[in-house]
């Protein structure tokens, strides 16, 4: 992933399945598939109709279970978790799901996005006597729930959901049921699906396909969903309002054979491309994409201006989490571990760089010169995506506003940064009509905040970015 040098980073990836003898494996399966959402913990919890078993840890997936410790997980239904950590700091206990045990049985919960007044909700708890084991958003919930405990536990759930601000796909399970819940605005993907008779949920249809099941449909804004062994139920916890999914998800997040909102990703992002092919026309020899998240977009963009479409950048898929990064003075002298330039293709061309966004700048302009380097005469680029101007406050790291070249610099100053000889972005109008394909408007669409400045939510005074805060 280019995210962590790039100052991008996911947030976290959820998946759950009900009513299957193998749930745990099947949530493995599902998880791995998410891994591109989270790669600093992830963990899983089962039931078995009696009780709720955890194991989670640091790291990637393969890094946390190993075939014993899923044996171990046996049970009827699990739910799962890979996190990147937003809000709260990366210690043990932050990891996901969180499990509460107390004499009247467990409660499991798994939760995707992040929580406007989650400040605000911890102090009056606090204040009110509830003692909080973690930094994370996400046991306000668990705590606002239990506060509900005279209720049915769906009433309570639903309850404790009324209260809180933000985006937020959650899955939660006892011994007896899983509820499933995504935020009032639909700020974050969550879709569920089926295999066989068991019921399957995840934040990305990529996951349904990895384990043969079928997708079903969106969990609806403001809806709950209790699944157990009698079967399955919908309610509303909040009014029907207009979704705004996170556009971010189809520029950069999700993983390009996924569908958000029954469109497919990779679809959407060469629709992307040729729309910054007709926003910002150049005269070129080849058009060559960052890899990976912007081929899509960089084909996009040589179909639409009839240029060839190369493989100007290759990535190098064995830099792991703890590869030992070379020092800055071995970068100097030309150490690249991530991508390296193919030269027998870009050089003496003017070449077109699409890259999916421009968070930081540095990722940018070192890729720039890497092309220069390697011999291109010109180096055009082209963002998928408009300025970041703005930080995210629900669940994606899209850095401070303090580090956003883009809040702090005119694009002509960005151009002169990172050593461009033209820049241009796609507008926010081009990037809606990419996704919604016309289907809606721009005060209609995804979220598009960070771009425009337009939150879909309140955001408190109190708000800080996830990243201030931990
Ligand atoms: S502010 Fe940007 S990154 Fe955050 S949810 Fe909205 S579109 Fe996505």
């Amino acid at each position: 992933m280019l995210g962590e040098i790039k100052g991008l980073n996911e947030e976290c990836g959820i998946f759950g399945v009900w009513g299957h003898p193998e749930s745990a494996q099947l949530t493995y399966y599902g998880l791995h598939a998410l891994q591109h959402r989270g790669q600093e913990g992830a963990g899983i919890v089962t039931t078995d109709g009696e009780q709720l078993k955890l194991h989670k840890g640091h790291g990637l997936i393969n890094d946390v279970f190993s075939q014993d410790q899923l044996k171990e997980l046996h049970g009827k239904a699990s739910i799962g978790h890979v996190r990147y950590a937003t809000a709260g700091d990366g210690g043990y206990e932050n990891i996901q799901p969180l499990l509460f045990r107390s004499q009247t049985g467990g409660f499991a919960l798994a939760h995707n996005g992040n929580l406007v007044n989650a400040h605000a909700l911890k102090s009056q708890l606090e204040a009110q006597g509830s003692i909080l084991q973690t930094t994370s958003d996400t046991e306000v919930v668990a705590h606002l729930i239990k506060r509900a405990r005279h209720l049915p536990l769906a009433d309570a759930i639903s309850e404790g959901l009324t209260m809180i601000k933000g985006a937020y796909a959650f899955l939660m399970m006892t011994e007896e049921a899983m509820y499933v819940a995504n935020d009032p605005r639909g700020l974050r993907p969550l879709c569920l699906g089926y295999l066989g008779d068991s019921w399957v949920v995840s934040s990305e249809t990529c996951a349904f396909d990895i384990i043969g099941a079928t997708y079903e449909r969106e969990v609806m804004p403001g809806e709950l969903l209790i699944i157990s062994d009698e079967g399955i139920e919908s309610r509303r916890f909040s009014a029907p309002i207009q979704r705004t999914l996170c556009s971010m998800e189809y520029v950069y997040f999700s993983r390009p054979d996924s569908d958000l909102d029954g469109k497919n990703v990779h679809a959407s992002r060469k629709r992307m491309g040729k729309s910054l092919a007709k926003e910002a026309p150049i005269e070129a020899d080849v058009v060559t994409g960052v890899p990976d998240s912007s081929i899509s977009a960089a084909i996009g963009y040589a179909e639409e201006a009839g240029i060839p479409y190369e493989l100007g950048l290759i990535k190098n898929r064995y830099v792991g989490r703890t590869f030992i990064q070379p020092s800055q003075e071995l970068r100097e002298q030309g150490v690249k571990m991530k991508l390296s330039p193919v030269r027998g293709i870009v050089e003496g061309k003017r070449v077109v760089m699409v890259d999916d966004s421009i968070v930081r700048g540095t990722t940018s302009r070192r890729i720039v010169k890497m092309l220069k380097e390697a011999g291109a005469k010109e180096v055009h680029v082209r963002i998928a995506s408009p300025p970041i101007k703005n930080p995210c406050y629900y669940g994606i790291d899209t850095s401070n506003s303090g580090e956003l070249i883009a809040a702090n610099h005119s694009i002509e100053e960005i151009q002169q940064i990172i050593g461009a000889d033209s820049l241009s972005f796609l507008t926010p109008e081009g990037l809606n009509e990419a996704i919604y394909e016309g289907q809606e408007s721009l005060e209609h669409g995804g979220c598009m905040a960070c771009f425009t400045g337009n939150y879909p939510t309140e955001i408190y005074p109190n708000t800080a970015h996830p990243y201030e805060k931990a």
